[in-house]
């Protein structure tokens, strides 16, 4: 048993009383096999190399034999599902099977996606199909490397086992790392049960394991609510920025450490378009990319109202007000560092806005148009007249306007061109996981191949790096993989 010796695993969560989870043994799949071993990851928490070929690993770790180091459980949870409130979520195909310390001491929560039925699997088979296991592991990884907050992956493997959905797919599990499982819906939970004391027992444990500090402050309830204002805000930011949209951002899949969690029909931004549905399934664009701003309040609001018997209206409402402010300082910061204006000019607010309507009046590419602003150094100014041109839907001459009118304002930066470039290289990224590279991807690996699984996630572990044997993966999508909509089926 040498390979899990090495690893210190807790299993913190199963010390909560009954009511916060079931036990479940994970149902084993047919031949299971690795597809995918995150060794850059696992080596965090002293995995040696050479683990992903050990089947006893793979045992052990997709619950096909029993180990004592691991005490599977289904969490319970709730949650709004498009603005819905729903009592009767739960883990229905994913268990934790304890927490991974790393090296340096940080506890991770190790959870096995597509483990099979749970008490919480109402009509679900408990399973996760290839397609969204891949779409996940390969999204959470780039995720990273922009670096957004993100749940991470550990690994990924295929099975044999059929697994029906609008057509039959195959099994596959998911090996997930996040430092916290827990929801704005484990809350929701025991606020709508009405069972207070376990609403505090939660709370009490959140701000053990994930917020200290707060045990120091005054009003620790609140104190941690502030927190996850904050880390929310945060993260939104990141999400508009890198032109992430979520697709289902329901209070079950918020995380409490404003983590981006859940990967379903997620998708980014290809032509900049601010009201980007990428839910096949959300009919009145409630998840579209301009409104998860709005949103993410929404949520932080079912949040606190989740959390009124331990925290004042008065003071939950006061935190929530802090969400815009925050969101709108982060973002700026952010979307200044992308154009590379980085002091302030009473001009700005005029400029930003004419930028975003050209953009969007010429559905340029979003990240392209950034990552050419960029290499305005070495490339010059026409390729990123051709960005606008490609399409023809503006005239050329306002393109080269917009141009030299930022070129202008680019003078009032201290920086050189060069200096300016290379910063702006470091936040716009070359690579990100378009929905059609993701698709292709798939497409090969459900005939076996998972050599572009592989590349993908390689490469997009550095998107800001310029990588060029790999240029062909930083190419604008066909036709046909632009503003795909992805089913919500997984
Ligand atoms: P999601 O839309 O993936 O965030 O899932 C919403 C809820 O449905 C969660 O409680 C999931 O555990 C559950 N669920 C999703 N897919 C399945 C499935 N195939 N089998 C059982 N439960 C599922
Ligand atoms: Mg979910």
């Amino acid at each position: 048993m040498p390979l899990l010796d090495q690893i210190t695993i807790t299993h913190r969560y199963a010390t909560l009383p009954a009511g916060f989870y079931q036990f479940v043994a994970p149902t084993p799949l047919d031949n299971l096999r690795w597809v995918s071993w995150n060794q850059p990851l696992a080596e965090q928490f002293g995995f040696s190399h050479g683990a992903p070929e050990s089947v006893y690993l793979l045992d052990a770790l997709s619950g096909t034999v029993s180990h004592d180091a691991f005490k599977p459980l289904a969490m319970k949870y709730a949650g709004h599902q498009f603005g819905i409130y729903n009592p009767d979520l739960g883990d229905g195909r994913g268990l934790l099977l304890g927490e991974l310390v790393s090296l340096e001491g940080v506890v991770f929560d190790l959870h096995l996606k597509g483990a099979g039925q749970t008490p919480y699997s109402r009509m679900g088979d408990g399973r996760a199909v290839l397609r969204s296991t891949i779409r996940e592991y390969l999204c959470s990884e780039a995720m990273a490397g922009l670096g957004v907050p993100t749940t991470r992956a550990l690994g990924m493997m295929v099975s044999d086992t059929p697994v029906y959905r609008e057509r039959v797919e195959q099994g596959a599990l998911l090996l997930r790392l996040a430092e916290s499982h827990v929801r704005f819906g484990h809350f929701e939970h025991f606020f709508y049960t009405e069972q207070y004391d376990q609403l505090k027992q939660l709370a009490d444990r959140v701000i053990e394991w994930h917020f200290p500090d707060c045990e120091n402050s005054k009003k620790p309830y609140l104190t941690m609510f502030e927190n996850i204002v904050q880390l929310t805000a945060d993260m939104i930011a990141h999400w508009q920025t890198k032109g992430f949209a979520h697709g289902v951002m329901n209070t079950d899949n918020m995380s409490i450490l404003g983590q981006t969690f859940d990967y379903g029909p997620f998708g980014f931004l290809d032509d900049y378009e601010p009201g980007y549905i990428c839910n096949h399934s959300d009919y009145q664009g409630r998840y579209a990319f301009n409104n998860q701003p709005s949103i993410a309040l929404w949520n932080l609001t079912a949040l606190a109202q989740a959390l009124t018997p331990l925290i004042e209206r008065v003071d939950l409402d006061s935190s929530l007000e802090k969400f815009t402010p925050r969101l709108q300082s982060q973002y700026s910061a952010q979307m200044r560092a992308k154009f590379g204006l980085f002091t302030k000019q009473p001009e700005d607010g005029a400029f930003f806005s004419e930028s975003f309507d050209l953009m969007e009046t010429a559905k340029v590419d979003y990240t392209r148009f950034f990552r050419v602003l960029s290499c305005l150094d070495s490339d010059g100014t026409s390729s990123l007249v051709d960005l606008f041109d490609d399409r023809k839907l503006v005239d050329r001459n306002k393109a080269v306007m917009w141009l030299n009118q930022y070129l202008q304002r680019c003078e009032k930066e201290k920086l050189s061109t060069s200096e300016r470039c290379e910063k702006m290289r470091e936040v716009n990224p070359k690579y990100i996981l378009r929905n059609y590279l993701a698709q292709q991807a798939i497409e090969l690996a459900e005939q076996g191949d998972f050599s572009l699984v592989h590349t993908l996630s390689d490469v997009l572990k550095a998107p800001f790096d310029e990588q060029p044997e790999y240029d062909y993966l930083a190419k604008l999508p066909p036709d046909w993989g632009k503003k795909m909509a992805i089913s919500c089926s997984s």
